[in-house]
């Protein structure tokens, strides 16, 4: 007999008890090896007092069996409740975040009868890490981190997706016209890993002209990789306008563990009616059957769901009079996609999962990044400063120069104020002025900083923060300014 598979599962709140029963009643039926470990997740646990949402017991079984099968909760209302999401992406370290959206013409009603898309997001970086600070009265950040090491096992992640799924092209979204720096590596992963894909087409797009593209024109896109937000945003919009929501599975995947749910929510007003369409859930199970090395399960599923949405047994979320042949509940839906396992659609496309060839994508690592020669050229001292102009601020400022460091410029809110501003531009209380070393173009010492910031505060001056200024390989590791 061959082995099962240990996975875990949870029942979640609203339709969720629904949609699993199905969704498990479905992969019984198409005969997947499955050992399932049940967790309890939600509201219940949340208004037990446990602000994650999540037992502590129930982390033992998600590193056991690695793949969690989720369904959705209801997060309750108020305050103080933590994102159960979040917390188990952050947590389990799933770092890519994969969803499908697919339309089904001319079975379900779509504006876009060609799309067949799959949206690969970068789940753990990017403005996410919340480092968030207020600085002064008027200015608050929230740092956009990207990393050399993020990038490169999201953008690898979406080109070996690409090849396992018989994908033609992978297409990344950036805005690094404007940030050259963060965008930008991500951007320069992108093309070097592409060119170890030539089996595949590749090409990059500013996200919002590319953003513009895809919800006008979907059938151009085949696999999108993206940083975090642009995938948050996107991922939404894709699902929304294969006009299937409700169809629609995800998969979030980190090196050890994994996890797999319906994009949508726990829809309380339905919940208990046998109502709910559990085809979200389902294609997310179709995900992790293929995950765990189930192809021909994955593809026994898939290609029955597909055949009982084109034989017009719709949920009521789908049902169209004139396109759909039966409205049928929950369960009868699940009873009908059992029904049809060993069938396979007759219009829409079949699907076809291959074996994962070779080493798993997510252990791959690209070759031996050489560390740059990274050196100290300067900083930047941001002040909260209300009462002067920039050319008074920038006069007193000059005042501080000496030990080998010289004020270059002063910018505020990243626009070029001193030397030479416009008196139109609008300034806040958060200035940037920009030592660098009176030798052109030579290194300073952290001390030389150190004493430069004893100069500020000597002189009365709220320093809310310094970045140092680095060149790697010579190459400057920090933006200039608008206007600079
Ligand atoms: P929702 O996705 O639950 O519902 C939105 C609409 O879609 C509703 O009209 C609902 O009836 C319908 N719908 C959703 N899934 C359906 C299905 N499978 N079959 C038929 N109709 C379906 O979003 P919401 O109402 O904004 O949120 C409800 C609860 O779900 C909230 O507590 C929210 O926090 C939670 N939520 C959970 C997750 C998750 O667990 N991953 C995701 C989103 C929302």
């Amino acid at each position: 007999m061959p082995k099962r598979v240990p996975i875990t599962v949870a029942h979640g709140d609203g339709i969720g008890p629904e949609i699993m029963a199905a969704t498990l009643h479905i992969l019984k039926g198409a005969g997947a090896e499955l050992d399932v470990e049940t967790i309890d997740i939600g509201e219940k646990v949340y208004l037990a007092g446990n602000s994650s949402g999540i037992e502590p017991s129930a982390w033992d079984s998600l590193r056991r069996t690695r793949v969690f099968l989720k369904a959705p909760i209801t997060t309750p209302q108020g305050g103080g409740y933590k994102s159960l999401n979040v917390t188990v992406r952050k947590t389990l370290g799933l770092y890519a975040n994969v969803r499908p959206c697919v339309s089904y013409h001319p079975f379900v009603e779509t504006k876009h009868p060609q799309m067949d898309v799959v949206i690969v997001r970068e789940n753990e970086e990017d403005l996410y890490a919340g480092i968030e600070h207020r600085q002064t009265d008027q200015v608050v950040q929230c740092l956009k981190l990207i990393s050399r090491p993020g990038s490169e096992k999201i953008v690898r992640y979406a080109f070996e997706y690409a090849r396992r799924n018989n994908r033609k092209k992978v297409t990344c979204f950036t805005k690094d016209n404007i940030m050259k720096l963060t965008d930008g590596l991500f951007h320069k992963v992108f093309t070097e890993i592409a060119a170890e894909y030539s089996d595949l087409e590749n090409e990059h797009w500013i996200v919002d002209i590319g953003a513009a593209k895809l919800a006008d024109t979907p059938g151009a896109f085949d696999v999108l990789v993206m940083p975090n937000l642009y995938g948050d945003v996107l991922s939404d919009v894709a699902a929304q306008i294969a006009g299937s929501v409700g169809l629609a599975g995800s998969a979030n995947i980190g090196e050890r563990v994994a996890m797999f749910e319906a994009i949508h929510g726990s829809a309380p007003r339905r919940a208990g009616q046998n109502l709910a369409n559990p085809s979200g859930l389902l294609l997310g199970a179709v995900m992790m059957l293929v995950h765990i090395g189930e192809m021909g399960v994955a593809e026994r599923v898939h290609n029955a769901w597909l055949r009982t949405i084109e034989d017009g047994i719709h949920t009521y979320d789908v049902y169209k009079e004139g396109v759909s042949r039966e409205r049928v509940g929950t369960k009868e839906f699940a009873e009908a996609v059992v029904q049809r396992l060993e069938q396979t659609p007759q219009t829409l496309k079949a699907a076809k999962y291959k074996p994962v060839e070779g080493e798993a994508a997510e252990r791959k690592q690209t070759a031996g990044h050489i560390r740059a020669q990274k050196d100290l050229v300067g900083v930047d001292v941001f002040v909260d400063w209300s009462a002067a102009s920039a050319d008074d601020l920038g006069s007193a400022l000059v005042g501080l120069n000496g030990d080998g460091l010289k004020l270059e410029m002063m910018s505020n809110r990243g626009v070029k104020v001193w030397p030479g501003g416009h008196s139109e531009t609008f300034c806040s209380d958060h200035w940037r002025s920009r030592f660098l070393s009176e030798n052109n173009g030579g290194t300073v010492s952290h001390s030389q900083i150190v004493s430069l910031l004893e100069r500020f505060t000597r002189a009365g001056y709220d320093f809310i923060k310094t970045e140092n200024l680095y060149t790697f390989d010579g190459e400057r590791g920090y933006s200039l300014d608008q206007g600079a």
